[in-house]
């Protein structure tokens, strides 16, 4: 039997209209380095997403179905993008600006990108790569930067601002399936070629309210959102969605990622919230350690895309007073898979020990554990096995391409359709997941695992040790041993010994790496992650004796 409800599909333009209506006075602050930062309201930026609409229409040939890559920093402007796109049924596909410049060649061609919208200040990279793009008819420029770099090239150039110029501030955005491609992001191919995960405007909608929960990140129009992590990295973690729908106000960091400027732009626009990875919290939680800020603003740091070092969380909220949420999530997960609030009745220790876990998974997300073997394992918080999740925002496949059928390789997907996330652990009878490694990361010491997280956790605990990544290295007796690469706070000068003696304490004998390297940084995948395969390249070649 049919329900009696309205059946109105969930499409990204209700989200820009609610917006742009509902709360038109929310705000858009864009950090520019000058000493006043650029503002915006939600009403002007849905505006403005319309006349983005009827320019990319009317001028630029995009008709529904298109791909339209950003390559842009976090700012009002792909905010604009974000909403106008989608909205108006093509799909935006925002690009990777730290990627090398033959996978940024090989996205933009498998995805058939038609338009590009760059910032000037990101015309040195993409400016090389046009003679390689034989599908991109237009380039258009947002923002300074040196235009001269695109002289003579085949794409016709635009200028954002007078395309919008004078266009109609309203748009009839077309009633589309919910079903249909919003959003497009490659994983960032750490092995192979990079797969296209194709957000639908369904997903993206249950993926932001979602966020929106008191259960995941609870934003409202009390807030001031700030995504540091890049809108190129599965959607700013939908955050630019998520506020948008809840009128979070927005402070958006565009090119000034340092921890400096984000310590000054926090105490300046007063943000309530901030997003990143650990590698970006670490210098910031350094930054203010050294410096008087008044950092008071910040109810919440979420910090995901790895595992968060305890003592980083730790080090926000005793020396700081900002509470760390910690989350997991993947680029085919939307990314909101997990968020590590405690269960009810806890404190103390017990309260640390939930807030360091993966957490508990969202409405919607279902996880399973898979033993070696195939079998489900018990969700005791013992057993370990490979996490598979499903739900409605979990890719179910990769995009083969403008001419290609979907792709479902079965290292990524299982016969029933789950996702295969590559992650292990385990999960309490309670709902807590806690990731040991990935797969790939785990070290196989004589038939035995060792977690490269735990080890990397207890070591970045030491008051000497800025990072601290392990990686698995080939050894004849064992198969695999860990190889600790330790990044030293200034001035420190402690010794292996010393170190191997503090991780003798907390962890079993038999882990404890015999291999130690001290290394000027711990090398960064393009989003910020720990690059171990970089490590182990350097470990084999003889560069970390
Ligand atoms: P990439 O694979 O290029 O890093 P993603 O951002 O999609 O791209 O990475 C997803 C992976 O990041 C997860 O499968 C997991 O291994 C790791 N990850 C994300 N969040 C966490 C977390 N909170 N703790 C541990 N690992 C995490």
């Amino acid at each position: 039997m049919y329900s009696t409800m309205q059946d109105v599909p969930l499409l990204i333009s209700r989200i820009l209209e609610h917006g742009r209506t509902v709360h038109g006075q929310s705000t858009v602050t864009t950090w520019t380095g000058e000493p006043e930062p650029h503002r915006r309201t939600f009403a002007e930026i849905g505006n403005r997403a319309a006349q983005l609409a009827h320019a990319l229409r009317d001028d630029l040939g995009v008709t529904e179905g298109s791909v339209v890559g950003t390559l842009m920093w976090n700012n009002a402007e792909h905010l604009e993008t974000y909403l106008a796109i989608p909205s108006a049924g093509a799909v935006l596909h925002t690009l990777n600006l730290r990627l090398p410049a033959e996978q940024l060649v090989w996205i933009i061609n498998h995805a058939e990108d038609r338009v590009v919208l760059v910032n000037g200040t990101l015309l040195p990279l993409l400016a090389p790569l046009l003679p390689q793009l034989p599908h991109l008819a237009h380039v258009v420029v947002v923002g300074p930067g040196d235009r001269s770099l695109l002289a003579g090239v085949r794409a016709r150039v635009h200028e954002y601002e007078e395309l919008l110029a004078g266009r109609p501030e309203t748009y009839d955005w077309p009633e589309i399936d919910e079903r249909e491609a919003a959003a497009l992001c490659y994983t960032s191919g750490t092995t192979g070629d990079p797969k296209g995960v194709l957000y639908s405007h369904r997903s993206l909608y249950l993926h932001s309210m979602q966020v929106n929960t008191a259960e995941a990140f609870a934003l409202t129009p009390r807030d001031i959102t700030l995504p540091v992590v890049p809108m190129f990295h599965v959607n700013a973690w939908g955050l630019p969605h998520a506020a948008f729908m809840a009128g979070a106000s927005l402070l958006m960091p565009d090119r000034f990622l340092q921890p400096a400027p984000l310590a000054e732009m926090i105490e300046t626009v007063r943000p309530t919230i901030g997003a990143a990875v650990p590698t970006i919290w670490q210098g910031l939680l350094a930054e203010l350690d050294a410096t008087e800020r008044d950092v008071a603003c910040l109810r919440t740091v979420v910090i995901g895309g790895s595992a968060c070092p305890p003592a980083l969380m730790r080090g926000f909220e005793e020396r700081h007073g900002i509470r760390v949420v910690h989350a997991w999530g993947m680029t085919e997960t939307s990314p909101l898979g997990s968020v590590s609030h405690p269960p009810a009745g806890v404190s103390g220790d017990d309260e640390w020990a939930y807030r360091a876990t993966q957490g508990r998974f969202a409405a919607s997300v279902e996880a399973r554990l898979i033993g070696p073997g195939g079998e489900r394992l018990p969700h005791d918080g013992t057993a370990a096995g490979e996490l598979e999740v499903r739900g409605p925002w979990i890719a179910g496949s990769y995009y083969g391409g403008a001419q290609g059928e979907p792709l479902r390789p079965e290292d990524k997907f299982s016969p029933d359709g789950w996702l295969r996330t590559g992650d292990v652990g385990t999960i309490t009878p309670n709902g807590y997941l806690t990731l040991t490694d990935r797969a790939k990361d785990v070290i196989k010491s004589g038939g035995e695992w060792i977690s490269s997280v735990e080890l990397e956790n207890h070591l970045m605990a030491h008051p000497h040790v800025a990072e601290a990544a392990v990686v698995a290295v080939p050894d004849d007796k064992w198969g695999e041993r860990p190889l600790a690469t330790v990044v030293l706070i200034k001035g420190a000068t402690i010794g292996y010994e010393e170190l191997k003696a503090f991780l003798g304490e907390r962890v079993a004998r038999w882990q404890l790496p015999e291999r130690w390297a001290v290394i000027p940084a711990v090398p960064k995948t393009s989003v910020g992650k720990f690059d171990k395969k970089v490590l182990r390249r350097q470990y084999a070649e003889g560069e970390l004796d």
